[in-house]
């Protein structure tokens, strides 16, 4: 809903008519515009006034007034209301006036001019409103993260109906609407003080469509949308971590009418494991020694994510020192690279030891002893 204030002299400083522009009179059919407007590009076309401003403006203008009047709607609108009956509607928008130009013998004028003359409003109108976005929480095992899997997911959502492909309307059964006369849109005129108040605003028959269901569909009974359960597959690459997002584009809810549909968000979290703590692309896993192992050195076998490793104790190893197994971690999603599983060392003391352990032992210590005395 937009408001605009309109003085009354407001009228003769904008623009002209436009079938004073085009130099037809009002009963003029589409054969008449469009002989008008070969005769007057034919005049103002930017390749017989190179450089020249006023005929570039004037082009812009004639190309206006032929958009609105050669086609049935916006001409009827325009016919109605008047210019304001066109705002928010880019008249250009969905004209070829390269192939128009091509037609009459003119040179389509390169895309950069094309781009100055009709690129500035067409944008902003392009510019089409979205439905909403979705998100689904996916969690997986770090196990199914190391990998990457298939995921089916089910997905509530609402899409265009496939019986109605979303008009609502039984068979296609709809006709104009005859409030806005098709157009959609609708002027409402206020006096006051301090001028007219003209409010446009969408019309509230038929909701801006411009057309009026006959019969509604009976499927999606005539909402153009269905509430359904949807199955999709999404591929999950290996090594995603927590706070990891896959977007699916446009798998989101449907809009209605000409709506993109919004994406759908999957949000990856993964399960903390019982065995492997995960930090980025690295993996730690702790393991207890005894004192001969960590003295003399070992070979141990390790688990590591994708089966088991050999890990080589160094003799002298402390306790809470950390050992690397290269390349034993995570992959990062996209590259070969792949992270390291790093295991803590805990060194454990003895309990319950046998005599000859303790022999073995003390007799380790009296070493120890004689070794310090010397
Ligand atoms: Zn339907
Ligand atoms: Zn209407």
């Amino acid at each position: 809903m937009f408001l605009s204030a309109v003085t009354p002299s407001w009228q003769n400083m904008e623009a002209r008519d436009y079938y004073e522009i085009l130099g037809v009179d009002r009963t003029a059919n589409e054969s008449d515009i469009k002989r008008c407007y070969r005769a007057l590009a034919m005049r103002y076309h930017p390749d017989r006034n190179p450089g020249d401003d006023e005929a570039f403006a004037q082009m812009k203008e004639v190309n206006e007034a032929y958009a609105v009047l050669c086609d049935s709607q916006k001409r009827r609108l325009y016919d109605l209301y008047g210019r304001e009956g066109l705002n928010g509607v880019n008249p250009t928008e969905g004209v070829d006036f390269s192939s128009l130009f091509h037609e009459f013998g003119l040179g389509g004028f390169g895309e950069s001019l094309f781009g100055s003359m009709f690129g500035q409003r067409g944008r902003q109108s392009r510019e089409r409103r979205k439905a909403a976005d979705l998100r689904y929480n996916l969690t997986l095992t770090l196990e199914e993260a190391f990998l990457g899997v298939e995921q089916n997911l089910e997905i509530p959502r609402r899409r265009t109906c496939t019986s109605c492909r979303g008009t609502g309307a039984k068979e296609g059964a709809t006709s104009t609407c005859e409030r806005c006369h098709g157009t959609g849109q609708f002027v409402r005129e206020r006096k006051t003080g301090i001028g007219v108040f003209r409010q446009i605003g969408v019309c509230p028959d038929c909701q801006g469509s411009g057309t009026i269901i006959k019969e509604p569909c009976s499927l999606c009974e005539g909402r153009g949308l269905l509430e359904e359960v949807s199955e999709l597959t999404v591929s999950i690459p290996a090594g995603v971590d927590s706070g990891h997002t896959i977007r699916l584009q446009g798998e989101g809810e449907s809009g209605e009418g000409s709506m993109a549909s919004g994406d759908l968000y999957v949000v990856i979290s993964v399960e903390q494991h019982p065995v492997f703590e995960r930090n980025g692309d690295d993996l730690y896993i702790s393991r207890e020694i005894g004192i001969a192992q960590a003295a003399l050195g070992a070979k141990l076998s390790i688990p590591a994510i994708d089966g088991d490793a050999t890990l080589e104790i160094p003799p002298g190893t402390q306790t809470g020192s950390m050992l690397r197994l290269h390349g034993k971690g995570m992959p990062r999603p996209g590259s070969r690279h792949r992270g390291h599983l790093y295991v803590v060392v805990q060194v454990t003391t003895p309990t319950g030891l046998s005599e000859e352990q303790k022999d073995l032992l003390a007799r380790f210590q009296r070493l120890e002893q004689d070794r310090n005395q010397r």
